[in-house]
């Protein structure tokens, strides 16, 4: 009995058809970053619902060829897309693209391995040990986090898939912690919006008075900003801060809480000497994390979680089903299993990635990419918020409304896009510099039109 028969193109990795039908995006692609420009950086007349009405209502029965998919996703899909990699991208925090990040995500994607555990892919495995461990050696990180300190790292594709940022507040309700017990502390103006020490003893010392027992501390390394119309000092992830990583450090280790250190964007400046200082106490943390996918030229998804004692995974995380033994690797126990680091079982091969990346561009060149948009910001790090100034005879409200209208007003043009943060009831609006196609003349840019609209505004106020 043969094989049933198969379409031409489901023998979809026929060496032939594959080259050909992946040039064309790349093509497609080298197209789009070519033209970036003159796509309006948010869709400005997008309505919720509208967009799927394009879309047919059920899945084609016969294939279509690939041309006419990539005509339908110039014609129907670039219409309605934020583009993320537009130069004048200044919104959330970028998730920086490169040539060497797109040829290690096809190479990841291409070689589809499921490396989950040594056996299942043992260079996926180990190659990840060795770019997580050159990562640390260029962040400046303690020893202890490097395999060979005790430690270890491992790639997760976001920080929320890591559990350490917003989804650590949905773990903790999973495994039965009570929302009220998941502290969110008030940060203030004179602590420059970072988490001051003193705040977190208070609210510990507190907890402990009622009976409860502190577990985790996340300190983040963000990203202050210093506006240029009325400046707000700034932190959270949405105005971006620079946490005490030392003195937290100290209240943790009093208390025996788990501190983790939150680097998210902020991390990969520390690539640069002079921006390390902001780790400084990192020996005094559990785990840190920081993604390249952000700041760092890979292509999404890319997050490296290095913790100071894997065990404190592996004893909670590891399975040993049978069909999941690593058979023949000789049972030594040094072998790791990146199932047991995680949650999911399933993960990707995204160490090629950055290890295409780290070889393609070397760590001077990084720096030099860091430094550029920090310079670009005039800023520590790359992130600036502010807000139009308060003007006598009017209310914090009317101020308030008046920032929304400006940055309401910038984002139709089409010409930019930037988000917003609520900080001490204040609006303020966020400039992210980051975009891997930036220059100075996208940020001369956003400062014309920011003033043009704000004269506007305040013109016809
Ligand atoms: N942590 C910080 C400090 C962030 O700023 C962000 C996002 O901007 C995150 C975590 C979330 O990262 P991810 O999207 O990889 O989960």
């Amino acid at each position: 009995m043969g094989s049933l028969p198969l379409d031409d193109a489901l023998f979809s990795l026929n060496p032939d058809t594959f080259a050909e039908e992946s040039t064309a995006v790349v093509d497609f692609l080298a197209r789009y970053y070519r033209d970036i420009e003159r796509y309006p950086v948010m869709a400005p007349d997008a309505k919720p619902g509208s967009i799927r009405k394009v879309f047919p209502d059920a899945a084609p029965e016969t294939g279509e060829s690939m041309d006419r998919i990539l005509d339908d996703v110039q014609r129907d899909v670039l219409p309605g897309l934020t583009h993320w990699q537009s130069p004048s991208f200044f919104a959330y925090f970028q998730a920086n693209p490169s040539g060497a990040g797109f040829a290690g995500e096809m190479l990841s994607a291409g070689l589809n391995v499921v490396p989950f555990m040594w056996k299942a892919s043992a260079v996926a495995t180990e190659l990840e040990q060795v770019v997580v461990d050159w990562m640390a050696g260029l962040l400046g990180l303690p020893e202890l986090f490097c395999f060979a300190g005790g430690g270890g790292g491992v790639l997760h594709g976001s920080t929320c898939e890591a559990v350490t940022h917003a989804t650590f507040q949905k773990g903790a309700r999973i495994v039965g912690i009570p929302p009220a017990n998941f502290r969110v502390l008030h940060i203030m103006a004179e602590s420059g919006y970072g988490l001051s020490a003193d705040t977190v003893r208070a609210a510990v010392e507190e907890d402990v008075a009622r009976g409860l027992v502190p577990l985790y501390l996340c300190a983040t390394v963000g990203t202050p900003g210093l506006g240029a119309i009325d400046p707000v000092r700034v932190g959270t992830t949405g105005l971006g801060a620079i946490d005490p990583v030392r003195e937290l450090g100290q209240v943790a280790r009093c208390y025996g809480m788990w501190l983790h250190i939150d680097a998210a964007y902020a991390g990969s400046a520390a690539i640069c000497p002079e921006f390390r200082c902001h780790l400084d106490g990192a020996e005094l943390a559990d785990s840190v994390s920081m993604n390249p996918h952000k700041w760092f030229l890979t292509n999404m998804d890319c997050c490296c979680l290095w913790v100071a004692d894997p065990t404190a995974l592996t004893s909670a995380l590891s399975t040993d089903p049978e069909y999941l033994k690593n058979v023949g690797s000789g049972g030594d126990v040094s072998t790791i299993d990146y199932k047991d680091w995680q949650i999911a079982l399933s993960r990707r091969f995204r160490a090629i990635k950055l290890w295409v990346v780290l070889r393609r561009y070397g760590a001077a060149a990084m720096r030099n990419y860091i430094r550029r948009h920090v310079r670009m910001a005039e800023w520590n790090f790359s992130l600036v918020c502010f807000r139009l100034r308060q003007r006598l005879g009017i209310d914090d409200d009317a101020v308030d409304g008046l920032n929304r209208q400006l940055l309401a007003a910038v984002n139709a043009s089409g010409r930019e896009f930037m988000t917003h943060f609520v900080m001490d009831s204040k609006f303020v609006i966020r400039l992210a510099v980051g975009g891997a196609m930036t220059e100075m003349r996208h940020v001369r840019d956003v400062w014309e039109l920011l003033k043009d609209k704000a004269n506007e505004l305040v013109g016809g106020s």
